[in-house]
């Protein structure tokens, strides 16, 4: 063809990328890689290795180990051997390793671009502009975090041995996301990669080697789901760090549930692309290509659902057909290609009979008539308009490329269909008035919500979701936290079980004082700001220290803990108060503690035969503790980062929702009001268990709440058998995060029950705190629990 010909036809040639150097390093290993372990390659102990292929073509790139469970143990010791020596290293010493991978992966940069474009199916222009430059930052931000760490983390140790479990969408990047920031705080690791995309882990491992990373600081162990699940179960791991499905996360909850293992999850998503009337559309159908299609839409944060404000839905999707027929798919190593293969068979699949389910269920399924290469695992992008907002397709995540189209009327409505998935990993909203974008974003129910524009990412900018799109985060600060402990939470004493517990028997089985009877005192449950009596119409005894009858409270059950957290619901306005307002209440709060402190430390006498200096010294640290939630409240501020491109992200401190608090049984009205009225500084609503031996304390306080303007709802308690109750409120799916400070057998029923909604669990794993040292029971780790990072990513400038 003639240079002018090819100027008329206006048309690609091709414009493929060398693979030389990625394949003459695949031969240098005679495509067959073994495990990376303690600094040296080992054969499997099974003797087994499994293909790794290339969809665009199906040809075998090379054979992988398939590690079992000896290997595993084999890298988790290493790991454990070398932890000691790597913290001792300290933080500069840690910084130039990181820096040094930083330095590695950019001098190898093409080779790595390559293998994962070989072997996911991902466009070579993806991997070489976003993939490797951001795993470059990742090792970059995490040398500064390990340069700062005992400056910015003083008091605080690394877990120790890190499982990290990775899907195969992004195989080097989730690798950076999950070694980074684990290295930085002086963890080890042992990372096992998708079946489905090992070759850059491996190079990866490589990489330390040429760095002198001391052995067994990482460790690659190869393999399908069996080797992930060995991993994750091995009793020498101390945190466990996965990203993948929610289904696969759920089995991670569970498996995990009966250690003391400390765990995230960075799960699946469904997320929204909001486009208003007022939208630039042109800059929204660009938006719409990188929100679905990057990738093939193989993105935990695809926009993968469009909802338009109706006005303008027929214009954009027009705009978006004629879009469409543009994309260019293709063999991934041409540099012109926006569309590559699919990973693999299982997920074409599971694509195309996603699609064929929407489209039998009256979804209408539009495809541009793009050319598909004859071979390879290719699917279109593809666009479902028709759909309910209930249908398959605006409810499961395809992980392909495919985008659901809704249509919205009002800000409300778009708000309404935008939560109404059980994920909430990210969201995108479009609109020229920055006032309707940024008074969206905080009502979105998701961790990340991108103002015109989508998928933007950096390391200085915690990544992670809310709901059933899994817990913590990955990136900043707040990813960092993950991988830490403070150091006295290591030095925690064990909890007994409870000497005594609620008696079987019901009312009156407990013998009287004797004392002469005055006016009956009736503890009641309190829900919605009201007293109210237990829907069993049960009450069970209370006895003093010294085994007398006290009182009864009443016996609480499911019906009570479905009404509380439904009344705690329909609070919700507390979440968007005020810290202000938040702080006034709680002082007035602590003012009517203080007004009644005579009276409440009687009962801490009667109830727990403390004397009475120890008695009066646990309220009046309870009134100084409530000061502390309300001096917190206006003052667990969020941040405001400045990443790479023309963007600011405000990360704000948003409350997690209703929180289940289980409380223990030690220092009854301290550690009550610590828990719960951290919670309710933060803005979330409380529904409280109290201690079965020591209840009276918190029906007594309710009286303070009434007193002190506290909105009905925001606070409700819960009398009854915690055993029985509380994986009741640990399974409820309108209650976001957990806390479990209860007697310690109950520790693994609360995990286990948590896995309805992927809640956050905060528990010390049957361990018990200091209620007065201020380190353990206030400020800023409570705070953390009662909050989730959200980053809200504006851009700025023409
Ligand atoms: P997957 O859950 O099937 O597998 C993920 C990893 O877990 C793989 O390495 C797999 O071998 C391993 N695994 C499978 N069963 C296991 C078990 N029982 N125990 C331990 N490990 C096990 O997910 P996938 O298909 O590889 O990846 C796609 C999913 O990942 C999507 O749902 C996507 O949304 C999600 N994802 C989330 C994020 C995020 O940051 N939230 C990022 C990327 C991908």
């Amino acid at each position: 063809m003639s240079i002018l010909e090819a100027f008329d036809m206006m048309d690609y040639g091709p414009a493929p990328e060398d693979p030389a150097e990625a394949l003459a390093w695949l031969d240098a290993h005679e495509r067959r890689f073994n495990l990376f372990i303690a600094g040296e390659w080992r054969a499997p102990a099974s003797e087994s290795w499994f293909e790794s292929m290339n969809p665009a073509t199906g040809e075998t790139l090379a054979h992988v180990a398939s590690a079992g469970a000896a290997d595993v143990d084999a890298a988790v010791a290493a790991a454990r051997r070398a932890q000691p020596d790597w913290w001792a290293l300290g933080c500069h010493g840690r910084a130039r390793y990181l820096y040094a991978l930083a330095r590695q992966v950019q001098k190898h940069s093409r080779r790595l671009a390559v293998l994962d474009s070989l072997d996911n199916g991902k466009p070579i222009r993806e991997m070489r502009d976003i993939d490797v430059p951001l795993v470059a930052r990742h090792f970059y931000h995490h040398a500064g975090w390990a340069q700062l760490l005992a400056e910015e983390f003083p008091g605080h140790e690394p877990l120790g041995v890190a499982g990290q479990v990775i899907p195969w969408n992004f195989p080097l990047l989730m690798l950076a996301w999950k070694i980074a920031p684990a290295l930085a705080t002086g963890n080890t690791v042992v990372l096992k990669p998708a079946e489905f995309t090992p070759l850059t882990a491996l190079a990866f491992a490589e990489l330390c080697r040429e760095v002198g990373l001391p052995a067994g600081v990482v460790n690659i162990v190869t393999g399908a789901g069996d080797t992930g699940a060995a991993l994750v179960a091995h009793p020498d791991v101390d945190k466990v760090a996965f990203t993948g499905s929610t289904e696969v996360g759920r089995e991670i909850r569970r498996a995990t549930a009966d250690s003391s293992k400390r765990l995230t999850l960075e799960l699946g998503g469904k997320s929204p692309f909001i486009v208003f009337d007022d939208a630039d559309l042109d800059s929204a159908v660009e938006g719409l290509v990188d929100g679905i299609w990057f990738n093939q839409g193989e993105v935990c944060c695809a926009g993968s659902r469009l909802l338009v404000h109706e006005p303008v839905a027929e214009r954009l999707l027009g705009k978006l057909r004629r879009r469409m027929g543009t994309l260019r798919l293709g063999p991934p190593q041409d540099k012109a290609i926006d569309v590559g293969a699919v990973v693999a068979p299982v997920q074409l699949e599971r694509i195309r009979s996603l699609v064929d389910q929407a489209v039998a269920d009256g979804a209408t399924c539009y495809q541009a008539d793009t050319p598909l290469p004859e071979k390879g695992l290719f699917y279109p992008p593809t666009l479902l308009t028709d759909v309910g907002p209930a249908s398959i397709a605006a409810q499961t995540e395809i992980f392909g490329p495919v985008l659901t189209v809704m249509t919205f009327r009002t800000p409300d409505e778009a708000v309404t269909l935008a939560n109404n998935t059980p994920y909430g990993l990210a969201a995108s909203v479009w609109s020229e008035n920055i006032n309707v974008a940024l008074g969206l974003a905080p009502r979105l129910k998701a961790g990340v919500v991108w103002v015109n524009s989508t998928n933007r990412f950096d390391a200085a900018c915690g990544f992670g979701g809310y709901r059933e799109s899994g817990y913590g985060r990955e990136g900043g600060r707040e990813g960092l936290v993950e991988y830490l402990i403070p150091d006295w939470q290591r030095r925690l004493p064990a909890l007994r079980e409870p000497e005594q517990s609620l008696p079987s028997a019901a009312f009156g089985s407990a013998p009287g004082t004797g004392a002469p009877l005055g006016i009956d005192r009736t503890a009641k449950l309190y829900i919605g700001g009201r007293q109210t009596r237990p829907d069993g119409g049960n009450s069970v005894p209370v006895a003093t220290a010294d085994g007398q009858h006290l009182g009864e409270v009443p016996l609480g059950n499911r019906k009570d803990i479905r009404d509380a957290v439904e009344a705690a619901h329909k609070a919700e306005a507390w979440e968007h108060s005020d810290g202000h307002t938040r702080a006034q209440i709680l002082y007035y709060v602590a003012e009517n503690l203080a007004e009644r402190g005579e009276e409440f430390a009687a009962r801490l006498r009667h109830m727990t035969a403390a004397d009475v200096a120890n008695a009066r010294r646990e309220v009046e640290t309870s009134v100084e503790r409530i000061f502390a939630a309300a001096a917190w409240c206006d003052k667990h501020d969020g941040a405001v980062h400045d990443p790479p491109g023309r963007n600011l992200t405000v990360a704000l401190q948003e409350p997690m929702g209703t929180i289940g608090i289980v409380c223990p049984e030690c220092a009854p009205l301290l550690a009550f009001v610590s828990l719960a009225l951290h919670a309710v500084a933060a803005g979330n609503r409380v529904v409280a268990i109290p201690s079965p031996r020591y209840p009276l304390i918190v029906t007594d306080f309710y009286q303070v709440l009434e007193t002190s303007d506290v909105p009905p709802g925001v606070v409700n308690i819960v009398t009854g058998r915690p055993a029985e109750l509380s994986p009741v409120l640990a399974g409820h799916a309108d209650v976001a995060a957990i806390w479990y400070f209860g007697a310690p057998s109950g520790t693994v029923a609360v995990k286990s029950a948590s896995v309805s909604n992927m809640k956050r669990v905060w528990t010390h794993e049957g361990r018990g705190i200091d209620w007065y040292d201020p380190r353990q029971g206030q400020g800023r780790e409570l705070l953390r629990q009662a909050t989730q990072v959200k980053n809200v990513w504006v851009p700025y400038g023409e």
